[in-house]
């Protein structure tokens, strides 16, 4: 009976999608923290936030991501709205802050712009850990330079941003796409050469010698990394334009002291990138290791339909930071500075008075309003990590006073009640003090 009772509720029961994941209240202090720095840090680098729509029409994300890219081939989450329109949940936020930037003429304000934006991203890929079909990304793009110092200055932002999250061991690895001068010889000549590796590549990556082979790179699939084993290198093939550019870059990185290494199988699985790509790798993550990607992706402005201007951006996985955050030290926990337990209806209803009071004066403040025994409730401050507790019960109400205990140090005083509301305001005063 209790099975079939069981079996019933799990019936009742929704899930969430696959793919899709809560982020409950214990995890939340950490997303906080991740969201409270990166601002921080965007806005010392003179990022301004822009907060764009979620949904897109799909011709926006198959014109800049690329037809032939496995994000449009098969991951977008893509339907014909009520008005026979083809819209798509965003995958990334780069084409649609593109499309803002031009439908606003955000170009006239300012030569360069410096934007920002943080939020979900959607793609139906394969779950695992590390991997979601809802995940968050924060995403930062500068549009009208192409100064090499422009892409320096963007991986110091990052270097700086991991430093504060006290993410120091992080990788950096850079590489350099070349321009459409330089790229379209080295593509031939790696379809020349996984054309001759063809029996060894997976039936993917077979398809992609057609269709895109620069993906291959990306491929990870063992033999498919095998056969790349003396495939040609881009670095080889860059116009001087491209490579000057590049020797630039990593000049400019060396001034900052920001650390990396080049890394010439970095192609990124969108089309529009061009000249410096890099990803930012953690070894405390699993098979999904990368934290950031971004890259350049000049003349992609124009092709939306905006002017010809340079760009340049990143976007950081939040759920792989999170998790590379949670369980070292210093994590932030939710806690209270007062907690009231009473005792009786008529010193319940005067507690209930002053927490509101208590929160209206800045103070995180708490009581169980189930009521319940004085030893239940003060057990429920203790597993809020409430700073102080104050105690009505019916021998302070017919004193007129509140016992507060200091939960750190253990120390105990009574205050009038027609005190406490300063004292209450002293608290917080105290409080902003200490941050
Ligand atoms: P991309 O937009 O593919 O260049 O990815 C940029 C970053 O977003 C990656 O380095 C990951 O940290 C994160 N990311 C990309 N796809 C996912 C996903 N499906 N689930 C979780 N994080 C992701």
């Amino acid at each position: 009976m209790i099975l079939l009772k069981l079996l019933w509720r799990i019936k009742l029961q929704i899930q969430a999608v696959r793919g899709f994941r809560d982020v409950l209240p214990g995890e939340v202090a950490l997303w906080h923290k991740v969201e409270e720095i990166a601002r921080s840090v965007l806005e010392r680098y003179g990022f301004r936030e822009i907060r764009i729509p979620i949904l897109e029409k799909t011709e926006l994300f198959s014109r800049s991501i690329g037809e032939s890219t496995d994000i449009v081939e098969k991951e977008m989450y893509t339907f014909t709205d009520r008005s026979g329109i083809s819209l798509t949940m965003r995958p990334e936020a780069t084409a649609g802050i593109l499309r803002a930037y031009i439908e606003h003429s955000l170009f006239q304000l300012e030569p360069v712009s410096k934007l920002y934006c943080i939020g979900p991203m959607f793609r139906h890929e394969r779950p695992q850990k590390g991997r979601y079909r809802q995940f968050h990304q924060i995403n930062a793009e500068v549009l009208g330079s192409s100064d090499p110092r422009t892409d320096a200055e963007l991986l110091a932002l990052l270097r700086t941003l991991f430093e504060e999250l006290g993410l120091g061991e992080l990788d950096f690895q850079l590489n350099s796409l070349g321009c459409p001068r330089c790229r379209p010889g080295f593509r031939s000549k790696v379809a020349e050469y996984l054309g001759s590796k063809k029996a060894h590549l997976c039936s993917d990556c077979q398809r992609r010698l057609m269709t895109n082979p620069l993906r291959v790179y990306d491929c990870k699939v063992a033999t498919c990394k095998e056969a790349l084993a003396g495939a040609p290198v881009i670095l080889d093939e860059l116009c001087q334009e491209c490579g000057a550019h590049f020797l630039s870059v990593q000049k400019n990185l060396s001034l900052l002291g920001v650390p990396f290494s080049v890394n010439p199988f970095i192609v990124r699985g969108l089309d529009y990138y061009r000249r410096t790509t890099f990803e930012v790798v953690s070894s405390d993550l699993g098979a999904q290791n990368a934290v950031c990607g971004g890259g350049r992706y000049d003349g992609l402005i124009g092709e939306l339909g905006g002017p010809d201007l340079p760009g340049i951006g990143f976007a950081i996985g939040e759920e792989r930071l999170v998790s590379i955050l949670q369980g070292r030290a210093g994590v932030p926990s939710f806690s209270l500075d007062l907690f009231l337990a009473a005792l009786g209806e008529e010193a319940t209803e005067k507690a209930f008075f002053y927490l509101d009071k208590a929160r209206r004066l800045g103070l995180k403040a708490e009581m169980d309003l189930r009521g319940g025994s004085l030893k239940a409730q003060m057990r429920r401050a203790n597993k809020l990590g409430s700073r102080r507790l104050l105690i009505l019960g019916e021998d302070e109400l017919s004193r007129g006073v509140a016992t507060v205990k200091d939960m750190d140090g253990g120390t105990q005083v009574e205050i009038p009640l027609e005190e406490l509301e300063s004292a209450m305001a002293g608290w917080k005063e105290a409080c902003s003090q200490r941050g």
